[in-house]
């Protein structure tokens, strides 16, 4: 069990077939207590509820409103009086050019995946300080090294590649204090972002390009992120794995 009775937040992990459910569930599996944090609170509680083990817990949060993700720190804490790792997964994605783009679509973006990891990872900060010791994984995209591609836009892109500046800054910082912060760039993976939005042409076009020659999958992702959040990885900070089946090279 490579997290036993840790307690490991996931953002944006209600989506049920997206990265950050397939990271709770394995999280779970290797014994962590888990907090899912979506936009919805019925969601969030119901995915925690069916994750493997128990304990868990579903909390109500936009990732972008400091006051909501304060309260949400709160009750996380009154529950389990500790946070060991937090995933910074919730993001969205506009499919625009960049003329395209107008204040409420470049806004709407680059909140929930920029602002949204730094006020997260703010809220935990704190805490793991105090125990000098602590994980922040952050979900960029290989959008962010490369372009954006059909799903993301330039936007995208930028707020993706603001992640793993940030989080560079953030292992820089918070190596002294037992704080590792790392990140990973998935490339093209199936889920609800990407679900019946290609063409079967489009699709074959894509994996064309990708030299392990498949899309990935969520679990994929999730064993990035059980690495980085555990102790496998007790020597890493500020790195970005690249799980894109070879997209970026
Ligand atoms: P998804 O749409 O299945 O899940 C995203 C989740 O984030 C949803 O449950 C949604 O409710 C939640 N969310 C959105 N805004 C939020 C907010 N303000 N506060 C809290 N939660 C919020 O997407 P996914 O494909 O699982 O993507 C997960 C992460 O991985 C995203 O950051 C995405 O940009 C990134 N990513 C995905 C792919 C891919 O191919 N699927 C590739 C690269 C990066």
């Amino acid at each position: 069990m490579l997290l036993k009775d840790k307690v490991a937040i996931v953002t944006g992990a209600a989506s049920a077939r997206g990265l950050g459910r397939a990271t709770a569930k394995l999280f779970a599996e290797q014994g962590a207590k888990v907090v899912i944090a979506d936009l919805d609170e019925q969601a969030s509680i119901e995915a925690a509820n069916a994750l493997p083990g128990e304990g868990h817990l579903g909390v109500a949060i936009n990732v972008a409103d400091e006051a909501q993700v304060q309260a949400a720190k709160e009750k996380i804490l009154a529950k389990y009086g500790r946070i060991d790792v937090l995933v910074n997964n919730a993001g969205i994605t506009q499919p625009l050019k960049v003329m395209d783009i107008k204040g409420g679509n470049y806004d709407a973006v680059l909140d929930v995946s920029l602002r949204g990891t730094l006020l997260m990872s703010q809220a935990v900060i704190p805490t793991m300080r105090a125990q000098k010791s602590g994980s922040i994984v952050c979900i960029s995209s290989v959008s962010a090294q490369r372009g954006g591609g059909i799903f993301g836009g330039p936007h995208y892109s930028a707020a993706k590649a603001g992640v793993l500046g940030l989080a560079k800054a953030m292992a820089r910082e918070l190596g002294i204090d037992g704080i590792r912060v790392n990140c990973i760039t998935p490339g093209l993976i199936q889920t609800d972002i990407t679900q019946g939005k290609l063409s079967d042409e489009q699709k074959a076009n894509i994996i064309a390009g990708i030299p392990l020659n498949r899309l990935g999958d969520a679990v994929d992702i999730a064993r990035a992120a059980l690495f980085l959040a555990s102790d496998l990885a007790s020597y890493s900070t500020g790195i970005t794995l690249d799980v894109n089946g070879g997209m970026h090279i």
